[in-house]
């Protein structure tokens, strides 16, 4: 009787772990095939929303007619709470920079089986994991129109960004992340000896049409933040300093055009943030360790 009691026991353990552990296309994929549009569609339709409340609604369709689901996290009704921060978090608007989707997908499970519902407490959460679906298919920076997302912000002719900035208005989020990844293997850093080595990079607001009071919280509470967990975390860090190497070219820090999403984003007054994460020697090298940084 004792041993069928611990027998029990240990099927409701194994069990409950079981049930909590949600895997994504690319984690089922033993990490060998990076996910689809399709795969992604289906993988969010299959996440359980009892223990994380979420609604999806397609924000917008791709230039070659995909739709773009965004999913909406709240505990009440999404963005009427005035003492929930609403956060934004859009990956992926360079369709060969994959690995954000990948770990937004990663972060969907965990709010799937709960780990992480209890940010829902303070924040009414928006999750894009795939902004350019025409790029994510064809492993190309661009959408099918050949238009770079990431430059389209200020005249928005292209429809993902349309939709993007209609959904952003529609709730005016406080805090926004767009999710990127830059590519540290380049001819002309590689053959004076220099390559870029940092996991994870990130950029605060640098235009000058961003609020400087946004732009100086971010300078002196978010990064110094920022740079603590990353250190704990064991992941290399840096702030993103785009730029050539040193004896031919100056690293800036950041960019600062306003047309990208990051600064366009921050101009309509939210605390808005870009992350890099480090590239591969093509889109699937290294992808675990990737998306698991994000
Ligand atoms: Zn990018």
């Amino acid at each position: 009787m004792k041993n069928c009691l611990l027998l029990l026991a240990c099927v409701m353990i194994i069990g409950t772990t079981y049930s909590q552990k949600i895997s994504t296309p690319l984690e089922l994929s033993g990490f060998k095939t990076l996910t689809s549009h399709q795969q992604m569609i289906n993988y969010i339709k299959s996440l359980p929303r009892d223990k994380s409340p979420f609604l999806t609604e397609d924000f917008a369709v791709s230039a070659t007619g995909m739709k773009i689901p965004v999913l909406k996290f709240s505990t009440g009704e999404f963005g009427n709470d005035e003492k929930k921060l609403k956060v934004l978090l859009f990956a992926q608007q360079h369709g060969n920079e994959p690995s954000g989707k990948e770990g937004v997908l990663m972060l969907l499970s965990k709010f799937a089986s709960g780990e992480l519902s209890h940010l829902l407490q303070k924040l009414d959460l928006a999750i894009i994991p795939m902004m350019n679906p025409d790029g994510n298919n064809s492993d190309k920076r661009r959408n099918g129109n050949g238009a770079d997302l990431n430059r389209d912000h200020l005249i928005l002719l292209q429809p993902e960004n349309q939709g993007l900035h209609k959904f952003f208005n529609k709730y005016l989020f406080e805090v926004s992340m767009d999710v990127h990844e830059y590519g540290p293997f380049s001819r002309d850093w590689m053959e004076l000896g220099y390559r870029k080595n940092s996991n994870v990079t990130a950029g605060i607001l640098t235009n000058i049409n961003t609020p400087q009071a946004i732009r100086t919280y971010s300078r002196t509470k978010y990064f110094p933040w920022l740079t603590a967990q990353m250190k704990k975390s064991g992941y290399s860090f840096s702030e993103y300093t785009p730029g050539g190497p040193p004896e031919i070219e100056y690293i800036r820090q950041s960019t600062f055009d306003i047309n990208d999403g990051r600064q366009s984003i921050g101009s309509l007054g939210a605390l808005s943030f870009i992350q890099e994460g480090m590239n591969g020697r093509d889109s699937i090298d290294n992808i675990e360790v990737r998306a698991k940084v994000k």
